[in-house]
């Protein structure tokens, strides 16, 4: 598989057939990430862009040979042999000049960190906790808008409103034209070290020494490669190694204990949340027909669809348990059988996504969810059955 770089641009090109048998077609396909603004103009930037970016391009499809028009360093081909290795395959074959590393960086301050943003709960709570612990002026928050297809626009104009809306000190966008298909839950195997790398050349300017990802708490041993925890160690280690000094810093804290901190300590934070999975053209259907229409009581935040994975899973069930606004407090009181109904077609719905969702609604939430459960008097004699029987396939 042959990578170019052309300034901030990488992209491949990747043979497809096309059509039914007698008339197959083979295609060209080109993919590619390209970085339109908002990264430093500068050598650093594009020897970060260009060997995590490889890496995170060539993921989904993990070639045997790798052949660059642009040079490669000894840890970051490393890196990519232990992505190979963690799934399976053997390393690959590297055809293209050696990389070299002509920059000297630094010096960062320990008490100034950068926390990348997409306007989820993750990235508020690390806002939180990160101005709290190096003050407001220390923390920046840096959006990388095109990180995920399909919910580009939603994410970057709601980073900006609680931006604005909490009072970040400092706020930037990287612009990234993503062109890879590199989506879903594979996109681990390579999301996590592409973001750090995005966000090292802004660090350094600002003078940052650490970089806020989610920790690793709840993850499971079937996790792709980003998201295991010895993986991220290994990329810190290659960022000393390169004589960088940004490390990816993490604390590891449950999911559901990390809603509940928010509802504890920024509750005026959460209505702007938005980490909904639903596209934009889906939302309002689901939205206002189908949960409006069985909950009328319960109003989603603005941004939620109120029936995907993450709106239930944090928003909704987080509301229920610890929410203190007027709004929750009389769906609680007044029409505690919506609450109630909800709970009872939650557990149907865990039952029906367990295998496909497990990672996300197998730990913290579990645990949260049968707590409301019991509050609201919901039966789950048929769900723990149900869920016995699983938790031994999937262990
Ligand atoms: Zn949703």
């Amino acid at each position: 598989m042959r990578v170019r770089l052309n300034g901030m641009e990488i992209s491949l090109r990747r043979k497809i057939m096309r059509g039914k048998e007698k008339q197959r077609k083979r295609l060209w396909r080109r993919e590619r990430l390209m970085i339109r603004s908002g990264m430093p103009d500068t050598y650093f930037s594009q020897f970060m862009f260009s060997q995590l970016g490889l890496m995170h391009l060539i993921a989904p499809y993990l070639p045997k040979v790798i052949t660059t028009d642009f040079g490669i360093v000894r840890q970051i081909r490393q890196l990519i042999a232990a992505m190979y290795r963690f799934e399976g395959k053997r390393p690959p074959e590297f055809r293209g000049p050696d990389g070299r590393t002509y920059f000297a960086l630094g010096p960062t301050d320990q008490e100034k960190v950068l926390v990348p943003y997409s306007g989820g709960k993750d990235g508020m709570y690390h806002m939180y906790w990160a101005m709290n612990a190096f003050g407001p002026e220390n923390v920046m928050a840096v959006h990388i808008s095109g990180l995920n297809p399909g919910n580009t626009s939603g994410e970057r104009e709601f980073s900006a409103r609680q931006a604005k809306a909490f009072g970040f000190r400092h706020f930037r966008t990287i612009d990234l034209l993503n062109g890879s298909p590199n989506i879903g839950y594979a996109v681990m195997r390579s999301r996590d070290m592409f973001i750090v790398a995005l966000l090292v050349p802004l660090a350094l300017e600002f003078g940052a020494s650490k970089i806020i990802i989610e920790g690793f708490a709840e993850v499971s041993r079937t996790e792709p490669f980003t998201g295991q925890e010895k993986n991220m160690l290994s990329f810190n280690k290659v960022l000393r190694e390169l004589r960088i000094p940004v490390q990816a810093f993490w604390r590891n804290d449950r999911e559901m204990d990390v809603v509940r901190e928010m509802f504890t300590w920024r509750p005026d934070w959460m209505p702007l949340v938005h980490n909904c999975f639903t596209t934009p053209n889906r939302k309002l259907h689901l939205r206002e027909v189908l949960f409006n229409g069985r909950y009328p009581h319960f109003p989603p935040y603005k941004s939620q669809c109120g029936l995907c994975v993450k709106c239930r899973i944090i928003n909704l069930l987080g509301r229920i348990l610890w929410e203190e606004s007027e709004e929750m407090k009389r769906l609680r009181t007044e029409h505690r059988e919506e609450v109630a109904h909800f709970l009872k077609r939650t557990a149907e719905w865990v039952r029906h996504k367990w295998k496909t969702h497990h990672d996300m609604i197998g730990g913290s939430f579990l645990t949260n969810f049968r707590v409301a459960a019991r509050l609201y008097g919901v039966n789950l004699g048929a769900f723990n059955k149900f869920l016995a029987g699983e938790v031994q396939q999937v262990d």
